[in-house]
Order: structure tokens, then sequence, then C-alpha cells
């Protein structure tokens, strides 16, 4: 059980984000939502977590494209045993018609925001004498796709980056490690299916075995309360010797 451990998860006001502190809520550790609005809805969401679960939730705003905002995330939050960098954007578009100011955000949001949490955190962990490190990657930070540069860019950079984190505290008690999602069912992915089986005249079941899942063999969608699961699993003592590696939860994408 993570009782006592504080953890801080980037971006986690919807989707893989908040599953992810919603297991590890159930799972005893108190945590921090963040997002970069700063709404009565998103403070609802921690005092919710805190109610269901029984331990302390807060939220605590910081937009994930400016360095100095995501290490005040972490001095903010006032305590940091385990850090989840969730938060990420996405664009499709051709590199020579990639708009640069997408470009920049993908990598600021998707990357760098990363390593600023990471250099913020680790003295933190240091200080406490344990830490866990999970980012979430994708099944596009270890293969690509076309019209998605940027985030494919940015996803490969993050699983690069959690290696050398695992080396840099190899003999500590932490450990660094990134998650691989395949596609995963959220409310921006649900949202979509409408639409396109209207557009390509579909079932919902052709939409996601043959539009939304041809890649991943399964036909399956990961759940955010996967996602969460494997967060907590990176977190217990059993994961005390991973580090510096990824685990796909994609249905066998990468296997293909
Ligand atoms: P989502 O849009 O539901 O969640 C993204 C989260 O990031 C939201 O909470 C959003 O508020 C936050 N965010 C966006 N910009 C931010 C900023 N500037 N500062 C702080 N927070 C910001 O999407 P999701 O599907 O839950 O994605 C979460 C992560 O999982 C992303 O890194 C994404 O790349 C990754 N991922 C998703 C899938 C999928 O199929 N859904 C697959 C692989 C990887």
């Amino acid at each position: 059980t993570l009782a006592g451990k504080s953890a801080i998860i980037t971006g986690s006001n919807s989707g893989i984000g908040l599953g992810i502190a919603r297991e590890m809520a159930r799972a005893g550790a108190n945590v921090v939502l963040n997002s970069f609005t700063d709404r009565e809805e998103d403070h609802a969401l921690a005092a919710a977590i805190a109610e269901e679960f029984g331990v302390d939730a807060q939220y605590v705003k910081a937009d994930m494209s400016k360095g100095d905002e995501c290490r005040d995330l972490i001095t903010k939050a006032g305590g940091c045993d385990i850090l989840v960098n969730n938060a990420g954007i996405q664009h499709v578009a051709p590199i020579d018609e990639f708009p640069v100011e997408k470009w920049d955000a993908i990598i600021a949001i998707n990357m760098n925001s990363t390593f600023h949490t990471m250099a913020a955190a680790l003295p933190v962990m240091r200080e406490r004498g344990w830490g866990r490190i999970v980012n979430i990657a994708s099944a596009h930070g270890l293969t690509a796709s076309p019209y998605k540069a940027a985030y494919i860019a940015a996803k490969h950079g993050v699983v690069g980056m959690s290696k050398t984190v695992a080396l840099e505290t190899a003999q500590e008690p932490i450990t660094c490690n990134a998650i691989c999602p395949g596609y995963v069912l959220t409310p921006l992915v649900e949202a979509q299916i409408p639409d396109t089986m209207r557009e390509y005249n579909m079932s919902r079941e052709d939409v996601v075995k043959n539009v939304m899942l041809t890649r991943q063999p399964s036909k399956e969608f990961a759940t955010v309360e996967q996602l969460g699961g494997t967060t907590v699993f990176l977190c217990s003592d059993a994961a005390a010797q991973i580090t510096g590696t990824t685990i796909s939860v994609d249905g066998g994408w990468t296997a293909l």
C-alpha cells in the first residue's frame, strides 16, 4: 500500500491522469491533481477523491508548457514521493505543414515538463529517502506513425530521459520508468466515436475495431483503471528493481 506517500500527477483533471490519481488514492496515497485551469470543478475533483478514498487530495494549478510553473508545482505540492508525468496534447499534420507553435507546445508540454518536474522532484525524494517516477509515454514513444512528428519526438524523448534518470538514481531507493499505452478509452476518444460512425457510415463496433484499433491486435482499448493499476504496481516494493525501462499497455501493438 502507498499509505502516507504523496503523489503528484500532472495533467490529471481528466482521462488517464485522473484515472491514475484515483488508483493511487485507492492504494492509500495522498494525491495532488494538476492542470492549467483553476475552475471550481477542478478543486471539486480533488475533494471527491478525498471523500471517496479517505486520503488527502488537493488540486494545484500549473501550466506544464512553462518550465518555472512545472518546478513550482513540486514546491507548492508540499512533498513528493511519487511523480507521475502525464500531461500531454496532440496535433496531427504532415511535417512540412506542421504549425511551429503546435510543435513548440507539444515539445514543451509532452517532453520539457518532464525534465523540469523531475529536476525539481529528485532533491525532495532524496531528502525523504525514497522515490518513484512514472512517465506516461506512449506506444508512439517506441514506434512511429505518419503526421505525428512532434508527439512522437516528444514521447521518444520521454522514454530516453526516463532511462537516463534511472541510471542517475540507480544506487538510490528511487526508480524511474515509462509506461507506453496504446489506444486508451478516455472521454476524448469516446467523443470521436459518434462522428466517425457517421463519417464512415459504420457501426460503433466497426469504428472501434477497424478504424481506431487497426494497430492494436487485442481490438480492445486499454482503460484508465489499467493505467492506474500499472502505475501503482511500479510504485510497489515488487517493482523496486524495475528501473529505466518501459511497460507497454497496448494490447500487443508493439509486438507487431
Ligand atoms: P486528456 O486530454 O484527457 O488528458 C490530458 C491532460 O493533460 C488533461 O488533464 C489536460 O488538462 C492536461 N493538460 C493539457 N495541457 C496542459 C498544460 N499545459 N498544463 C497542465 N496540464 C495540461 O488525454 P489522455 O488521453 O488522458 O492523455 C494523457 C496522457 O496519456 C498524455 O500524455 C497522452 O499523450 C498519453 N497517451 C494517451 C493515449 C490515449 O489513447 N488516450 C495513448 C497513449 C498515451
